[in-house]
């Protein structure tokens, strides 16, 4: 028998990946950045709820959000019209964002000026979960009409996410969608992650998602 080299070049790009996020975070942890990455379907509101966020929170932090799109810079431009520092990342058919990505956009900034940061990563629930991003919080996103049976087909992003935030609760009365079970499902998978029900259209429900991250921030301060 013949001895066989085996690359494993999956494996390999993953552990590169992983030991690059890792720097990431420490050097974000010296400059006290705290990094939020956001994950959702295409169309949940990732871009509403990170403006949203901006609002509320503009008194207290010193905010700024790096965008991930495979193609187009209209969700940076919304924020940087929000008055924010904004960086677009475009992947040109990446369907997500890596921490060499991720690293790029870290150095459009001045991280001396930023205490909270957001990252916006690319619309699906697949891949975005297998690449860590040096984040130090990942939020998964969902919305009324997308249904309460996703935790069921992406059981992945529902295992690892911090904390999900449910979306479009002022179309609730339009969709069957089951809090009930949707809490279920999730707690099956994520018993410790806190489920936020809010409306970025109106606003509902905004503020304690605020004031849980606001207090996530604030616990890892010195
Ligand atoms: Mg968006
Ligand atoms: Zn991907």
């Amino acid at each position: 028998m013949s001895d066989i080299t085996l690359i494993n070049i999956k494996e390999e790009i993953l552990s590169e990946n992983r030991e690059l996020a890792a720097r990431l975070r420490s050097d974000l942890d010296e400059k006290s950045v705290f990094l939020v990455n956001f994950m959702s379907s295409p169309g949940s509101g990732k871009t509403s709820l990170i403006v949203r966020t901006l609002e509320h929170l503009k008194d207290q932090f010193q905010m700024a959000v790096i965008e991930g799109d495979v193609d187009s810079a209209v969700d940076a431009e919304r924020v940087a019209g929000e008055g924010f520092p904004a960086v677009q990342i475009k992947t040109g058919g990446s369907c997500h964002l890596t921490a060499a990505m991720v690293e790029k956009g870290l150095d459009a900034l001045t991280l001396e000026e930023i205490d909270l940061l957001f990252l916006e990563n690319i619309g699906n629930l697949i891949c975005p979960v297998g690449s860590d991003t040096g984040a130090h919080l990942n939020v998964a996103l969902l919305s009324i009409p997308e249904g309460d049976d996703k935790p069921l087909k992406y059981p992945k992003i529902f295992q690892t996410a911090d904390a999900f935030v449910v979306n479009k609760t002022d179309v609730a009365d339009f969709f069957d969608f089951d809090e009930d079970a949707f809490r279920r499902r999730v707690g099956r998978l994520n018993p410790e992650a806190p489920i936020f029900g809010l409306s970025c259209k109106t606003g509902d429900g905004v503020a304690p998602w605020c004031s849980w991250l606001s207090d996530r921030v604030g616990a890892k301060r010195p």
